[in-house]
Protein backbone atom coordinates (compact mmCIF):
# COMPACT_ATOMS: atom_id res chain seq x y z
CA UNK A 1 0.00 0.00 0.00
CA UNK A 2 1.32 3.24 -0.76
CA UNK A 3 1.37 5.90 1.93
CA UNK A 4 -0.18 8.64 2.18
CA UNK A 5 -3.61 7.35 2.39
CA UNK A 6 -6.21 9.57 0.19
CA UNK A 7 -7.10 12.18 3.60
CA UNK A 8 -2.73 12.09 4.27
CA UNK A 9 -2.71 9.99 6.86
CA UNK A 10 0.49 7.43 7.49
CA UNK A 11 -0.68 4.96 10.33
CA UNK A 12 -2.19 6.68 12.39
CA UNK A 13 -0.53 10.43 11.92
CA UNK A 14 -0.75 13.03 9.44
CA UNK A 15 -3.84 14.31 8.53
CA UNK A 16 -5.31 17.41 8.29
CA UNK A 17 -5.83 19.69 11.50
CA UNK A 18 -6.62 23.40 10.31
CA UNK A 19 -9.82 25.49 10.82
CA UNK A 20 -12.41 25.68 8.14
CA UNK A 21 -11.46 28.00 6.39
CA UNK A 22 -8.18 26.43 5.21
CA UNK A 23 -9.70 23.10 4.23
CA UNK A 24 -10.80 24.16 0.86
CA UNK A 25 -7.59 25.38 0.27
CA UNK A 26 -5.30 22.27 0.94
CA UNK A 27 -8.24 20.65 -1.12
CA UNK A 28 -7.15 22.61 -3.96
CA UNK A 29 -3.49 22.36 -3.18
CA UNK A 30 -3.53 18.99 -3.44
CA UNK A 31 -5.70 19.11 -6.64
CA UNK A 32 -3.15 20.58 -8.46
CA UNK A 33 -0.37 19.34 -7.00
CA UNK A 34 -1.80 15.86 -8.52
CA UNK A 35 -2.56 17.52 -11.37
CA UNK A 36 1.29 19.09 -12.16
CA UNK A 37 3.01 15.45 -11.21
CA UNK A 38 1.45 14.11 -13.39
CA UNK A 39 2.30 16.70 -16.03
CA UNK A 40 5.34 16.04 -18.05
CA UNK A 41 6.02 19.78 -18.40
CA UNK A 42 6.06 20.35 -14.73
CA UNK A 43 8.31 17.29 -13.84
CA UNK A 44 10.90 18.84 -17.17
CA UNK A 45 10.81 22.76 -15.37
CA UNK A 46 11.09 20.85 -12.54
CA UNK A 47 14.50 19.30 -13.62
CA UNK A 48 15.33 22.04 -15.45
CA UNK A 49 16.22 24.28 -12.25
CA UNK A 50 17.35 21.41 -10.44
CA UNK A 51 20.09 20.91 -12.24
CA UNK A 52 20.95 24.29 -13.97
CA UNK A 53 19.89 26.12 -11.16
CA UNK A 54 20.52 23.93 -7.70
CA UNK A 55 23.54 22.33 -9.39
CA UNK A 56 21.94 18.45 -10.00
CA UNK A 57 22.68 15.67 -10.04
CA UNK A 58 25.09 15.84 -6.60
CA UNK A 59 27.67 12.86 -6.13
CA UNK A 60 27.67 10.25 -4.35
CA UNK A 61 31.22 10.46 -2.87
CA UNK A 62 33.24 7.40 -1.37
CA UNK A 63 34.62 8.73 1.96
CA UNK A 64 37.42 6.76 1.73
CA UNK A 65 39.74 7.74 4.88
CA UNK A 66 36.52 8.18 7.01
CA UNK A 67 35.62 4.56 6.31
CA UNK A 68 39.02 3.06 6.96
CA UNK A 69 38.44 4.89 10.36
CA UNK A 70 35.61 3.17 10.76
CA UNK A 71 36.51 -0.07 9.49
CA UNK A 72 33.63 -2.01 9.12
CA UNK A 73 32.05 0.61 7.25
CA UNK A 74 32.39 1.43 3.75
CA UNK A 75 30.60 5.21 3.80
CA UNK A 76 29.31 7.00 0.78
CA UNK A 77 27.91 10.02 1.19
CA UNK A 78 25.54 12.01 -0.62
CA UNK A 79 27.17 15.33 -1.03
CA UNK A 80 23.53 17.64 -0.74
CA UNK A 81 26.05 20.31 0.72
CA UNK A 82 27.24 20.96 -2.81
CA UNK A 83 23.95 22.58 -3.81
CA UNK A 84 23.41 26.19 -4.44
CA UNK A 85 22.75 27.50 -0.83
CA UNK A 86 24.37 25.08 0.16
CA UNK A 87 21.71 22.48 1.56
CA UNK A 88 19.14 20.33 0.29
CA UNK A 89 16.33 22.92 1.28
CA UNK A 90 16.40 24.30 -2.72
CA UNK A 91 15.35 20.98 -3.79
CA UNK A 92 11.79 21.46 -2.13
CA UNK A 93 11.00 25.16 -2.43
CA UNK A 94 12.29 25.08 -6.22
CA UNK A 95 9.41 22.40 -6.02
CA UNK A 96 6.85 24.58 -4.70
CA UNK A 97 7.29 28.02 -6.22
CA UNK A 98 7.30 26.35 -9.82
CA UNK A 99 4.04 24.95 -8.86
CA UNK A 100 3.24 28.41 -7.18
CA UNK A 101 3.43 29.64 -10.50
CA UNK A 102 1.27 27.07 -12.11
CA UNK A 103 -1.43 28.33 -10.04
CA UNK A 104 -0.72 31.69 -10.82
CA UNK A 105 0.10 33.03 -7.49
CA UNK A 106 2.00 36.33 -7.31
CA UNK A 107 3.35 36.00 -3.45
CA UNK A 108 5.14 33.79 -1.54
CA UNK A 109 5.44 33.33 2.19
CA UNK A 110 7.24 31.22 4.38
CA UNK A 111 7.78 31.12 8.10
CA UNK A 112 11.68 30.29 9.08
CA UNK A 113 13.43 29.42 12.85
CA UNK A 114 16.97 29.30 12.00
CA UNK A 115 16.35 31.29 9.02
CA UNK A 116 17.40 28.33 6.39
CA UNK A 117 14.32 27.61 4.85
CA UNK A 118 13.56 31.48 4.86
CA UNK A 119 16.85 32.10 2.27
CA UNK A 120 15.80 28.70 0.39
CA UNK A 121 12.63 30.67 -0.47
CA UNK A 122 13.95 33.84 -0.37
CA UNK A 123 16.63 32.55 -3.27
CA UNK A 124 13.29 31.17 -5.57
CA UNK A 125 11.32 34.08 -5.08
CA UNK A 126 14.53 35.90 -6.23
CA UNK A 127 15.21 33.58 -9.31
CA UNK A 128 11.39 34.04 -10.13
CA UNK A 129 10.11 37.54 -9.36
CA UNK A 130 7.91 37.04 -6.82
CA UNK A 131 7.11 38.80 -3.55
CA UNK A 132 8.19 37.03 -0.89
CA UNK A 133 6.83 37.54 3.03
CA UNK A 134 9.05 35.47 5.84
CA UNK A 135 7.85 35.17 9.35
CA UNK A 136 10.21 34.72 11.49
CA UNK A 137 10.39 34.35 15.50
CA UNK A 138 11.75 38.77 17.02
CA UNK A 139 13.86 36.61 18.97
CA UNK A 140 15.50 34.57 16.17
CA UNK A 141 15.96 37.32 14.09
CA UNK A 142 18.36 38.83 16.68
CA UNK A 143 20.23 35.33 16.76
CA UNK A 144 20.41 34.73 13.18
CA UNK A 145 20.94 38.33 12.16
CA UNK A 146 23.03 36.99 8.75
CA UNK A 147 20.01 34.78 6.90
CA UNK A 148 18.27 38.17 7.63
CA UNK A 149 20.58 39.65 5.81
CA UNK A 150 20.64 37.13 3.16
CA UNK A 151 17.07 37.11 2.86
CA UNK A 152 16.85 40.63 2.38
CA UNK A 153 19.50 41.04 0.05
CA UNK A 154 17.42 38.83 -2.22
CA UNK A 155 14.21 41.01 -2.07
CA UNK A 156 12.19 39.23 0.40
CA UNK A 157 10.13 41.35 3.65
CA UNK A 158 11.22 39.99 6.91
CA UNK A 159 8.63 40.24 9.60
CA UNK A 160 9.72 39.67 13.40
CA UNK A 161 6.60 38.01 15.36
CA UNK A 162 6.40 39.30 19.21
CA UNK A 163 3.82 36.97 19.98
CA UNK A 164 4.34 34.26 22.40
CA UNK A 165 7.78 32.59 22.86
CA UNK A 166 9.33 34.69 19.37
CA UNK A 167 10.24 31.43 18.16
CA UNK A 168 9.62 28.94 15.54
CA UNK A 169 6.30 27.78 16.62
CA UNK A 170 5.03 31.68 16.58
CA UNK A 171 6.62 32.38 13.22
CA UNK A 172 4.15 29.17 12.13
CA UNK A 173 0.97 30.63 13.70
CA UNK A 174 1.29 34.01 12.34
CA UNK A 175 2.58 32.24 8.27
CA UNK A 176 -0.71 30.18 8.50
CA UNK A 177 -3.06 33.50 9.74
CA UNK A 178 -1.36 35.35 6.53
CA UNK A 179 -2.59 32.86 4.64
CA UNK A 180 -5.83 32.06 5.37
CA UNK A 181 -6.37 35.84 4.91
CA UNK A 182 -4.89 36.38 1.84
CA UNK A 183 -5.79 33.30 -0.08
CA UNK A 184 -6.21 34.77 -3.67
CA UNK A 185 -2.68 35.77 -5.07
CA UNK A 186 -0.70 33.75 -2.03
CA UNK A 187 1.21 30.62 -2.24
CA UNK A 188 2.55 28.99 1.35
CA UNK A 189 5.97 27.40 1.19
CA UNK A 190 6.49 25.08 3.58
CA UNK A 191 10.18 23.99 4.74
CA UNK A 192 9.99 19.97 5.49
CA UNK A 193 7.75 16.98 5.61
CA UNK A 194 5.36 18.60 8.35
CA UNK A 195 2.36 20.59 8.03
CA UNK A 196 -1.07 19.33 7.20
CA UNK A 197 -1.71 16.89 4.37
CA UNK A 198 -0.44 17.59 1.38
CA UNK A 199 2.29 18.49 2.17
CA UNK A 200 4.33 16.09 3.71
CA UNK A 201 3.34 14.11 0.30
CA UNK A 202 4.89 16.98 -1.51
CA UNK A 203 8.06 17.89 0.18
CA UNK A 204 9.01 13.71 0.53
CA UNK A 205 8.45 13.64 -3.24
CA UNK A 206 9.84 17.13 -4.17
CA UNK A 207 12.99 15.88 -1.67
CA UNK A 208 13.08 12.00 -3.30
CA UNK A 209 15.24 13.28 -6.11
CA UNK A 210 18.07 12.45 -3.26
CA UNK A 211 17.26 8.75 -2.90
CA UNK A 212 16.91 8.64 -6.31
CA UNK A 213 19.72 9.80 -7.79
CA UNK A 214 21.84 7.81 -4.67
CA UNK A 215 20.14 4.39 -5.19
CA UNK A 216 20.91 4.97 -8.71
CA UNK A 217 24.97 6.02 -8.25
CA UNK A 218 25.27 3.32 -5.79
CA UNK A 219 23.65 0.34 -7.87
CA UNK A 220 26.13 1.48 -10.66
CA UNK A 221 28.95 1.82 -8.40
CA UNK A 222 28.61 -1.56 -5.82
CA UNK A 223 26.46 -3.67 -8.29
CA UNK A 224 24.03 -3.93 -5.40
CA UNK A 225 22.26 -1.93 -2.50
CA UNK A 226 23.23 -0.49 0.48
CA UNK A 227 23.22 -2.28 3.56
CA UNK A 228 22.40 1.20 5.38
CA UNK A 229 20.82 4.98 4.75
CA UNK A 230 21.98 7.42 7.39
CA UNK A 231 20.91 11.12 7.95
CA UNK A 232 19.94 13.78 10.25
CA UNK A 233 16.19 14.47 11.05
CA UNK A 234 14.63 17.77 12.07
CA UNK A 235 11.59 18.00 10.47
CA UNK A 236 12.65 14.90 8.12
CA UNK A 237 12.86 16.58 4.70
CA UNK A 238 16.61 15.38 3.88
CA UNK A 239 15.93 11.86 5.50
CA UNK A 240 12.65 11.33 4.06
CA UNK A 241 14.29 12.66 0.92
CA UNK A 242 16.74 9.80 1.20
CA UNK A 243 14.65 6.77 2.32
CA UNK A 244 11.68 7.16 0.39
CA UNK A 245 13.11 5.63 -2.59
CA UNK A 246 14.27 2.80 -0.86
CA UNK A 247 10.95 2.32 0.81
CA UNK A 248 10.35 -1.26 -0.87
CA UNK A 249 13.27 -2.49 -0.61
CA UNK A 250 13.19 -4.37 2.92
CA UNK A 251 16.81 -5.05 3.31
CA UNK A 252 18.15 -1.30 3.08
CA UNK A 253 18.22 -0.71 6.69
CA UNK A 254 17.22 2.94 7.61
CA UNK A 255 18.64 4.94 10.44
CA UNK A 256 17.19 8.45 11.81
CA UNK A 257 19.23 10.79 13.87
CA UNK A 258 17.53 12.91 16.12
CA UNK A 259 19.37 15.88 17.86
CA UNK A 260 19.92 14.94 21.34
CA UNK A 261 20.97 18.77 22.52
CA UNK A 262 21.91 18.69 26.22
CA UNK A 263 21.05 15.35 26.49
CA UNK A 264 17.81 12.98 26.20
CA UNK A 265 17.15 13.28 30.18
CA UNK A 266 17.34 17.37 30.28
CA UNK A 267 14.36 19.44 28.61
CA UNK A 268 16.75 20.95 26.17
CA UNK A 269 16.80 18.05 23.37
CA UNK A 270 15.05 18.14 20.12
CA UNK A 271 14.07 14.32 19.72
CA UNK A 272 10.47 14.64 19.20
CA UNK A 273 10.29 10.91 18.71
CA UNK A 274 12.50 9.50 21.22
CA UNK A 275 11.18 12.00 23.89
CA UNK A 276 7.49 13.04 22.64
CA UNK A 277 3.94 11.87 22.94
CA UNK A 278 1.64 12.14 19.85
CA UNK A 279 -0.08 15.63 19.71
CA UNK A 280 -0.62 18.29 16.83
CA UNK A 281 1.67 21.05 15.66
CA UNK A 282 1.77 22.66 12.02
CA UNK A 283 -1.95 21.04 11.30
CA UNK A 284 -0.85 17.51 11.63
CA UNK A 285 -0.59 14.56 13.73
CA UNK A 286 3.03 13.40 15.00
CA UNK A 287 5.46 13.17 17.44
CA UNK A 288 5.55 16.33 19.36
CA UNK A 289 7.71 17.38 22.54
CA UNK A 290 5.02 18.96 25.00
CA UNK A 291 4.04 19.57 28.95
CA UNK A 292 1.41 17.79 30.95
CA UNK A 293 -0.92 20.28 29.61
CA UNK A 294 -0.24 19.68 25.49
CA UNK A 295 1.52 22.92 25.48
CA UNK A 296 4.11 22.88 22.97
CA UNK A 297 7.99 22.85 24.51
CA UNK A 298 10.54 24.57 22.87
CA UNK A 299 12.65 22.06 21.63
CA UNK A 300 16.76 22.50 21.66
CA UNK A 301 19.70 21.76 19.39
CA UNK A 302 23.68 22.98 18.69
CA UNK A 303 22.34 22.82 14.78
CA UNK A 304 19.71 25.00 13.99
CA UNK A 305 17.73 23.17 11.52
CA UNK A 306 16.97 20.72 13.83
CA UNK A 307 15.40 22.64 17.14
CA UNK A 308 12.03 21.64 15.94
CA UNK A 309 9.76 20.65 18.71
CA UNK A 310 7.67 18.10 16.32
CA UNK A 311 8.90 15.68 13.30
CA UNK A 312 7.12 14.84 9.82
CA UNK A 313 4.64 12.35 10.74
CA UNK A 314 5.75 9.82 7.84
CA UNK A 315 9.05 9.60 10.14
CA UNK A 316 6.84 8.91 13.07
CA UNK A 317 4.78 5.57 11.35
CA UNK A 318 8.43 4.61 10.27
CA UNK A 319 9.54 4.51 13.58
CA UNK A 320 5.84 3.12 14.85
CA UNK A 321 6.37 0.01 12.03
CA UNK A 322 9.99 -0.62 12.75
CA UNK A 323 10.53 0.20 8.52
CA UNK A 324 13.46 2.94 10.36
CA UNK A 325 15.19 3.21 13.21
CA UNK A 326 15.77 6.45 14.92
CA UNK A 327 18.91 7.35 17.50
CA UNK A 328 19.84 10.46 18.84
CA UNK A 329 23.01 12.52 19.09
CA UNK A 330 23.85 15.41 21.73
CA UNK A 331 25.76 18.86 21.01
CA UNK A 332 28.94 17.51 21.90
CA UNK A 333 28.31 14.95 19.33
CA UNK A 334 28.06 16.85 16.73
CA UNK A 335 31.04 18.92 17.41
CA UNK A 336 33.02 15.46 17.44
CA UNK A 337 31.07 14.46 13.84
CA UNK A 338 32.29 18.09 11.99
CA UNK A 339 35.69 17.36 13.87
CA UNK A 340 35.81 13.46 12.10
CA UNK A 341 34.50 14.68 8.91
CA UNK A 342 36.49 17.91 8.44
CA UNK A 343 39.99 16.10 9.44
CA UNK A 344 39.56 12.65 7.32
CA UNK A 345 37.51 13.84 4.47
CA UNK A 346 38.25 17.68 4.16
CA UNK A 347 34.70 18.25 4.07
CA UNK A 348 32.92 21.15 6.95
CA UNK A 349 29.30 19.68 7.61
CA UNK A 350 26.34 21.71 8.47
CA UNK A 351 26.11 21.17 12.18
CA UNK A 352 23.06 18.84 11.54
CA UNK A 353 24.78 16.92 9.00
CA UNK A 354 27.08 16.37 11.89
CA UNK A 355 24.80 14.71 13.99
CA UNK A 356 24.12 11.58 11.41
CA UNK A 357 28.84 11.68 11.27
CA UNK A 358 28.72 11.54 14.49
CA UNK A 359 26.82 8.28 14.83
CA UNK A 360 28.72 5.88 12.88
CA UNK A 361 31.08 5.08 15.26
CA UNK A 362 28.29 3.87 17.39
CA UNK A 363 27.13 1.91 13.73
CA UNK A 364 30.57 0.60 12.58
CA UNK A 365 30.80 -1.10 16.55
CA UNK A 366 27.31 -2.39 16.48
CA UNK A 367 27.10 -4.20 12.47
CA UNK A 368 28.56 -7.25 11.73
CA UNK A 369 31.56 -8.12 8.62
CA UNK A 370 31.44 -4.95 6.65
CA UNK A 371 28.75 -2.97 6.30
CA UNK A 372 27.76 -0.48 2.95
CA UNK A 373 26.05 2.85 4.03
CA UNK A 374 24.67 6.41 2.25
CA UNK A 375 24.95 9.04 4.78
CA UNK A 376 22.67 12.06 3.21
CA UNK A 377 25.32 15.16 4.14
CA UNK A 378 22.55 17.63 4.00
CA UNK A 379 24.24 20.65 4.07
CA UNK A 380 27.87 22.16 4.29
CA UNK A 381 29.39 24.21 7.15
CA UNK A 382 30.18 27.61 6.60
CA UNK A 383 27.14 28.81 8.56
CA UNK A 384 28.07 27.27 11.18
CA UNK A 385 31.68 28.58 11.66
CA UNK A 386 30.55 30.55 14.53
CA UNK A 387 28.72 28.09 16.13
CA UNK A 388 31.90 26.06 16.08
CA UNK A 389 34.29 28.14 16.46
CA UNK A 390 32.53 28.67 20.45
CA UNK A 391 32.78 24.88 21.05
CA UNK A 392 36.77 24.58 20.13
C1 LIG B 1 17.10 22.49 7.73
C2 LIG B 1 18.20 21.55 7.70
C3 LIG B 1 18.07 20.23 8.22
C4 LIG B 1 16.84 19.75 8.92
O1 LIG B 1 15.68 19.69 8.14
P1 LIG B 1 15.08 18.32 7.64
O2 LIG B 1 13.73 18.70 7.14
O3 LIG B 1 15.03 17.39 8.81
O4 LIG B 1 15.96 17.80 6.59
C5 LIG B 1 19.15 19.38 8.11
N1 LIG B 1 20.30 19.76 7.55
C6 LIG B 1 20.47 21.01 7.06
C7 LIG B 1 21.78 21.37 6.46
C8 LIG B 1 19.43 21.93 7.11
O5 LIG B 1 19.61 23.17 6.62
Amino acid sequence: MAFPDKHGHFGDFGGRFVPETLMTLLVDLEKEYRRAMKDPSFRKEFRFYLSNFAGRPTALYHAERLSARLKTLKVYLKREDLLHTGAHKINNTLGQIILARRMKKTRIIAETGAGQHGVATATVCALFGLKCVVYMGAEDVERQALNVVRMRLMGAEVIPVQSGSRTLKDAMNEAIRDWVTNVENTFYIIGSVAGPHPYPLMVREFQSVIGEEARRQFLKKEKRLPDYLLACVGGGSNAMGLFHAFYGDKKVKMVGVEAAGHGLSTKAHSAAIARGCPGVLHGSKSALLQDDDGQVLIAHSVAAGLDYPGVGPEHYFYSKTGRAEYVAVDDQGAIEGVRILSATEGIIPALESAHAIAYLPKLARRVKGKKTVILCLSGRGDKDMGTIKEFI
